[in-house]
């Protein structure tokens, strides 16, 4: 039998497992996962479990955090942005990135998938196709190690990592009730965000689970048919009318505000046209909040980053409209952290070799 992940399963899971797998020792199970999932360390022993009970632990239950392979980390204004790039089990590598949001606080960008199938144009990790999609343990083990082996203060996690988070959605959603866990890590729902493509499937599979106060957000980076199907592949299959339809339909509270996010690439949806059909795909859809974000030149750009003042002029068309703005600062450029700029080249190398 081979051990399964503790890192992976909420406290009640492990209890349970525990309680069929081992004979003696399972009493212990919600503290040796509390010692897991809070110090990043696997010791029953420390227990005073006997030798017995503790190679019967060891026999039924593993707990391996990735190789950190590097650090690479980039000074702004509000702090130092910095990426993980992790080794997993078969080799494979993924990356997470620690981003500063002020007053002291942090969020972990984690990735559920190794590449991405999406193909999205403006995004490295699309370049590299779908290798595989992440277990809930390697899903976990990134903010383990960013907290335990990095020592990054974590407040909030967004799944805009590598992958489209909701094509592995079992995983997703399994890793979201694992980090919200009242027994172990205890991240409130309000810290979480999914954000997606627009895998409607997936939308419509989180609206079942009751995460009430889960937030969701949206890739959108464009509100016409031809020019989003152009740069995002995904709107071949779902279209806008599709989308807004799912999304309208997505009211997990009644103060739900909904994530949309915009990449701004200069010369391809930065006219004052683009800003308007973003407010009416947006009039549905009740609350949201839109994140501007600059685009980021990756190894093969698509254009070149936004001015400022072109960044400026979009914002003041979008407002115009009604629609509230945020503008995502840029931050983790020059290490490939940024937006749409995770992709691991060198594993991408690698892979062509093959
Ligand atoms: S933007 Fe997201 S969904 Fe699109 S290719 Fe990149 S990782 Fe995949």
């Amino acid at each position: 039998m081979t051990p399964t992940p503790i890192h992976g399963f909420t406290s009640a899971e492990i209890v349970e497992r525990a309680r069929a797998l081992l004979p003696r020792g399972h009493g212990f199970a919600r503290r040796i996962h509390r010692q897991v999932m809070l110090e990043g360390r696997y010791e029953p022993k420390g227990f005073g479990l006997g030798p017995e009970a503790c190679a019967a632990w060891a026999a039924a239950f593993s707990f391996e955090l990735p190789e950190v392979v590097r650090v690479q980390s980039d000074e702004g204004d509000q702090g130092q942005t910095s990426k993980v790039v992790l080794r997993l089990r078969d080799g494979l590598e993924v990356e997470s990135v620690c981003i500063p949001m002020g007053r002291g606080r942090h969020t972990l960008c984690v990735s559920s998938q190794v590449g991405c199938k999406m193909g999205c144009t403006f995004c490295e990790t699309g370049r590299m196709g779908l290798l595989r999609h992440l277990t809930t343990d390697e899903i976990i083990a990134q903010v383990l190690v960013a907290r335990h082996r990095l020592r990054w203060p974590i407040r909030n996690i967004v799944f805009m990592g590598m992958g489209e988070a909701l094509d592995n959605a079992n995983n997703v959603i399994h890793a979201l009730r694992v980090l919200n866990d009242e027994a172990g890590l205890a991240i409130g729902q309000e810290r979480l965000t999914v954000c997606t493509v627009g895998h409607v499937e997936g939308i419509r599979l989180l609206a079942a689970q009751g995460l009430k106060r889960l937030n969701l957000s949206i890739s959108l980076n464009a509100a016409d048919d031809s020019l989003r199907s152009a740069i995002m592949p995904i709107n071949r299959r779902t279209d806008l009318a599709e989308l807004q339809e799912t999304l309208a339909s997505y009211r997990p509270r009644r103060n739900f505000a909904l994530g949309v996010n915009y990449c701004l690439l200069p010369g391809i949806n930065d006219t004052q046209a683009d800003a308007r059909a973003v407010a009416e795909f947006c009039k549905p859809l009740g609350r949201v909040l839109l994140n501007l974000i600059p685009y980021n030149p990756g190894t093969r750009p698509l254009t070149r980053a936004p001015q400022d003042h072109e960044v400026d002029r979009f914002i003041t068309w979008l407002r115009a409209e009604g629609l509230p703005v945020r503008e995502r600062v840029t931050k983790g450029r020059s290490v490939m952290a940024a937006c749409g700029q995770l992709g691991n080249p060198e594993a991408r190398r690698r892979r062509q070799r093959v």
